[in-house]
Formats: structure tokens, C-alpha cells, sequence
């Protein structure tokens, strides 16, 4: 045993591009605290009050490639009202 076990639950945080270490994306409006903060860190970038189910939650610092996690969506669609289960998406455009 020389490698440790990654949970797969983890979610991924690593560009898939490039192999870099990336930042969360942070949707909604922030507090002028949290706005400091996120600034300050570089862990952390706002991306306005606007989301959509497919907009992405990882950027990389070094390529800037954005992603998403699967988990991200769930959690977004249920916070948007969506609804996950069957019978939610009759609406088409
Ligand atoms: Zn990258």
C-alpha cells in the first residue's frame, strides 16, 4: 500500500486539460466580505447572480478551462427548483 485511496465522491479539482490546480466558481451575489475574501485568496471566483444548470464550478488557474462536477448540478437544479426526479423537464426551448 503506497498510494493512498481517493474517495470518489471527491470532487474533482484538478484540470482535466492540463493536469493545474484550479478555483471554485461562486454564482450569486456575494458579500462585500466574501467578495474580499475571494479576491484575496485566488481560490475563489465570482461569477455573477446569473447561473444556468450547465454553467461550470471549476476553473483552472493555469489554462482557465472550466468544468463542472457532477455533484455541482444536482445540488444547482435542486437549489434552482428545477426538481431531479422524473416527470420535471417537460419544458423545452
Ligand atoms: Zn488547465
Amino acid at each position: 500500500m503506497t498510494q493512498p485511496d481517493p474517495p470518489d465522491h471527491q470532487p474533482t479539482t484538478v484540470c482535466p486539460e492540463c493536469g493545474g490546480p484550479s478555483r471554485e466558481i461562486v454564482y450569486g451575489m456575494p458579500s462585500e466580505e466574501f467578495a474580499e475574501a475571494a479576491e484575496a485568496s485566488d481560490d475563489i471566483v465570482i461569477a455573477g447572480c446569473c447561473i444556468d444548470v450547465d454553467d461550470p464550478d471549476r476553473e483552472c488557474k493555469v489554462c482557465g478551462h472550466q468544468w463542472q462536477n457532477p455533484g455541482f448540478r444536482d445540488g444547482l437544479r435542486e437549489h434552482l427548483g428545477l426538481g431531479l426526479g422524473p416527470g420535471s423537464g417537460s419544458e423545452r426551448r
